[in-house]
């Protein structure tokens, strides 16, 4: 469910109407509802209402401080993958004993950042990362809070570039090994062991894969108790999908909930969420104006003033996005491969999509681009960051301004010896 609608044949984003908003702010931007991103964190939570469980929300999929403080008043903590996602997330008031810290990467740096702001997870993923943290931990005098990342070795996901919890994946300590890694765990004297944690793939629209993942974390946590090792939290992670209006319709959060109750209620833990493209994904859209219409041999090409470096799901996982027109028209339908400006082939947002008619000035809106979009894009082609708006009933804010040509080559310099 989401906060786009039409009034009388023009889109608008809660109350606001994005043909106007299109001219005020120019194209393109992404704009998102602030009703969408309250109503999914409540489902959510309302979905695990009377269980022990902290809901983090993954800053990677939308991490826009506005968005991030919308989420925060919620209740929401905050699942980060790098010391900038925990500067913004304690930039929006997120209190550290609510942020987790995930990534298969996290440098030394980062680890005494973490440290330093007194999270509260820290989501291990391997035996030299715990190395690390241990050492880094005990120099500062701290125990670190930590769960171990394991790979259940199931395969979920909604393309092979987003399955994280295969043996083959990089993520996570394997299976095999988990529970020496916690023995190890439990000699070092900078860390504590909390928990154990999980996260298999993302646009999961099944509960199954789920299912057999958790079932065999809840066995993991039944021998690491009996090996002595005191498990009070259990986190799953992110990965449950959203309707992107094709194909399957992922299950809802009561459903999964109710199956997570059913296979972790014996366990007695904190139950820890990861949830990111649930939150952010259907909230926002990216607004786009047709530049051209162009003829080619065998089909017809709507070229957008957006490209993948605005919007990179289609062309990183082959993603479908629903296309809106922002104004209705009775103009006759046609086929269009909907494409965008920059040199490279993969710069494609559908193929052989059919729309009503389409003109130079139009303005397509991207559907579901909420999630996994502005937080992915890039300035290739030196194109400016598109702006990113924040809709609230009949307000708006400019939460992300447009570069201006001279400030997208901030930090860039010519070398003394070219001057
Ligand atoms: C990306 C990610 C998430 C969020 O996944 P969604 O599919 O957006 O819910 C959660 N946890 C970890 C470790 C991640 O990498």
């Amino acid at each position: 469910m989401h906060h786009f609608t039409y009034r009388e044949n023009h889109l608008f984003a809660e109350d606001v109407d994005l043909t106007a908003l299109a001219d005020e702010v120019g194209t393109p931007f992404y704009v998102y509802c602030e009703a969408t991103l309250r109503r999914h964190l409540r489902i959510f939570a309302d979905a695990f209402a009377g269980t022990d469980a902290l809901i983090a929300y993954s800053v990677k999929a939308s991490s826009n401080i506005s968005v991030l403080k919308v989420l925060a008043s919620e209740g929401a903590g905050a699942d980060v993958v790098s010391a900038g996602e925990l500067h913004r997330a304690r930039a929006a008031g997120i209190a550290p004993e609510k942020i987790v810290f995930s990534g298969v990467g996290k440098t030394r740096d980062e680890l005494s950042f973490a440290l330093d702001a007194n999270i509260y997870q820290f989501n291990v993923e391997s035996e030299p990362e715990l190395v690390a943290l241990n050492e880094i931990a005990q120099a500062k005098g701290q125990r670190a809070p930590i769960a171990l990342r394991i790979n259940p070795d199931v395969a979920a996901g909604g393309h092979e570039n987003i399955s994280t919890g295969k043996s083959e994946d990089k993520f996570g300590v394997p299976w095999s090994r988990a529970r020496a890694l916690y023995a190890t765990a439990r000699t070092m004297g900078g860390v504590e062991i909390k928990g154990v944690d999980v996260h298999i793939g993302s646009q999961i629209d099944d509960l199954a894969p789920f299912e057999a993942a958790f079932k065999k974390v809840a066995v993991l946590i039944n021998d690491l108790r009996s090996d002595g090792c005191a498990i009070e939290r259990l986190d799953l992670g992110g990965g449950l999908g959203i309707p992107y209006g094709e194909g399957a319709t992922p299950p809802h959060p009561d459903a999964y909930a109710a199956m997570i109750k059913r296979v972790t209620a014996p366990l007695g833990v904190q139950l820890i969420f990861e949830p990111g493209r649930m939150i952010a994904g259907n909230a926002g859209a990216l607004i786009a104006r047709v530049i051209y219409v162009k003829d080619g041999a065998t089909r017809k090409f709507i070229i957008l003033d957006a490209g993948m470096n605005d919007l990179m799901r289609p062309a990183l996982y082959d993603a479908y996005h629903e296309l809106w027109p922002v104004v209705k028209s009775s103009d006759a339908s046609e086929a269009y491969d909907v494409v965008g400006p920059i040199c490279e082939s993969t710069d494609r947002f559908a193929k052989a999509r059919t729309l009503p008619g389409q003109h130079a000035g139009d303005l397509i809106a991207i559907m579901s681009a909420g999630a996994y979009g502005a937080s992915q894009t890039s300035q290739y082609n030196s194109r400016p960051l598109i702006p990113e708006i924040l809709a609230s009933g009949e307000r708006y804010a400019v939460i992300r301004k447009r570069p201006t040509l001279d400030e997208i080559m901030d930090g860039e310099a010519i070398a003394d010896w070219l001057r």
